[in-house]
């Protein structure tokens, strides 16, 4: 068993959405910028699981029911990072 941050593939799954249409460097270094200042601002949402288990169980409710929240995160955390770049 495992406790994970269900947050983290919510948020992973968001920013994958939104960068498209942000006009944010997409690289990893960004990507990873723009999780990190989404998480921080959002309430962890840990979950046990079994090692290996996918989250596809994750369930669409669960989803819907943080979306708007990690939605608003996500796009102030992108804002973020595309006015300040750490890199060239
Ligand atoms: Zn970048």
């Amino acid at each position: 068993m495992a406790l994970v941050n269900i947050m983290e593939e919510i948020v992973d799954n968001t920013i994958d959405e939104l960068i498209g249409y942000s006009g944010c460097c997409d690289c990893d270094h960004c990507k990873e910028d723009i999780k990190c200042l989404t998480l921080n601002a959002l309430p962890p949402r840990y979950v046990s699981t079994t090692k290996g288990e996918l989250f596809s169980k994750l369930s669409q409710a669960m989803i819907k029911q943080h979306s708007i929240d990690v939605n608003i995160a996500c796009l102030n955390a992108i804002e973020f990072v595309k006015t300040h770049p750490k890199h060239n």
